[in-house]
């Protein structure tokens, strides 16, 4: 039997596995993806990348600070300097490097979707493909709105999560041959409320074309959410290259990403929710707000109140 589970390899399911296995206990991530890192995510594709995911960390907190500066040391993250003249991290090469640092020597079942959980005398059934596996205790760090398929719609945690609002993201990765009139732009009225020149970032690989990524506002992307993706592409693309004034066949490379769960409208305004046995824990950026760090603190939380509640 596994010590814990953690359902979702994501910074809250990283954070809680890291404060599990300092603590002794053997913790086991099981997650969906091909990679791990969830919403902090870099594709890779013809040469080029793009972060289509988080697109920079922040710090508030001294321990997080601490979490980025280990992780300089070990030239996993770098400043960006976007010309906003804030402290912006980026993962180096990619965002999603720095999920990985985060996550060496912690045990990852990737392409691992958990599609039911189950308690089980005193401890917890979690389903993989056809497999079930037994675990002591589970953490489950999916977006909240996801919770209730795992955890059956009448489970006493899933309630307070009603509360909980996200927003979709629709987001354009392009390449394009044409010179680069700004690092980012940001207006939360323009369809495309953000856009960043990706091949800024520090470590970035050489290139004849220019990375963009650009995110669809909330209302474009609730508008659009359910086209296809090559469709999703077409329409953002003629937009970035107006708002860059450059003309469409200046690309080399478009493709769209659908992130339904995107980012946090509404937050828990808790750490972390746990069942009243002590078996049972509920993390993730929704619970404190739409940030990388809010992520952190909250898996970081859901390991303690796991490790309070042990016999
Ligand atoms: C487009 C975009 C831009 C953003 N920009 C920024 C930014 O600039 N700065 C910032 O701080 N934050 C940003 N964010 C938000 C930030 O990415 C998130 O707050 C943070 O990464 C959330 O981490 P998490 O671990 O809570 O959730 P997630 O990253 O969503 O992790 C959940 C994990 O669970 C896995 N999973 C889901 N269901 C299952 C299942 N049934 N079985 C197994 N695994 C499962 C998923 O594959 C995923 O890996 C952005 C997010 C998006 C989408």
């Amino acid at each position: 039997m596994m010590d814990v589970a953690i359902v979702g390899a994501g910074i809250a399911g990283i954070a809680c596995a890291r404060r599990l296995a300092g603590a002794g206990l053997v913790p086991v991530l099981f997650d969906k993806g091909r990679g791990i890192g969830g919403r902090v995510a870099t594709r890779r594709a013809d040469g080029l990348q793009f972060d289509h995911g988080a697109q920079y960390v922040t710090v508030r907190g001294d321990a997080f600070a601490a979490v980025l500066d280990a992780a300089e040391t070990r030239e996993a993250v770098a400043r960006w300097q976007d010309g906003s003249g804030r402290g912006r991290w980026v993962g180096t090469p990619g965002m999603s490097s720095l999920a990985k640092a985060l996550a060496q020597g912690l045990e990852v079942r990737q392409r691992a979707e958990v599609t039911a959980l189950r308690p089980d005398e005193g401890a917890w059934m979690l389903r993989v493909r056809d497999a079930w596996h037994r675990a002591a205790r589970v953490v489950v760090t999916v977006p909240a709105p996801q919770v209730a398929g795992l955890l059956g719609a009448d489970h006493p945690l899933v309630a307070p999560l009603a509360a909980v609002g996200f927003a979709p993201s629709l987001t354009l990765m392009a390449a394009l041959s044409a010179p680069a009139p700004f690092v980012t732009r940001c207006d939360p009225d323009d369809p495309l409320s953000w856009i960043a020149q990706d091949s800024s970032k520090p470590g970035r690989p050489a290139s004849d074309a220019v990375a963009w990524v650009a995110q669809a506002s909330a209302a474009f992307s609730r508008r659009h959410l359910e086209d296809d993706p090559d469709d999703i592409a077409a329409a953002m693309l003629p937009l970035l290259c107006d708002r860059l004034g450059t003309a469409p066949d200046r690309a080399v490379h478009a493709a769209a990403h659908r992130w339904r769960y995107a980012h946090v409208t509404a937050p828990l305004g808790q750490p972390c929710l746990a069942a009243a046995d002590g078996t049972l824990c509920l993390a993730g950026d929704w619970c404190l707000g739409p940030r990388v760090e809010a992520a952190w603190t909250s898996g970081t939380a859901a390991a303690d109140t796991l490790l309070e509640r042990m016999p």
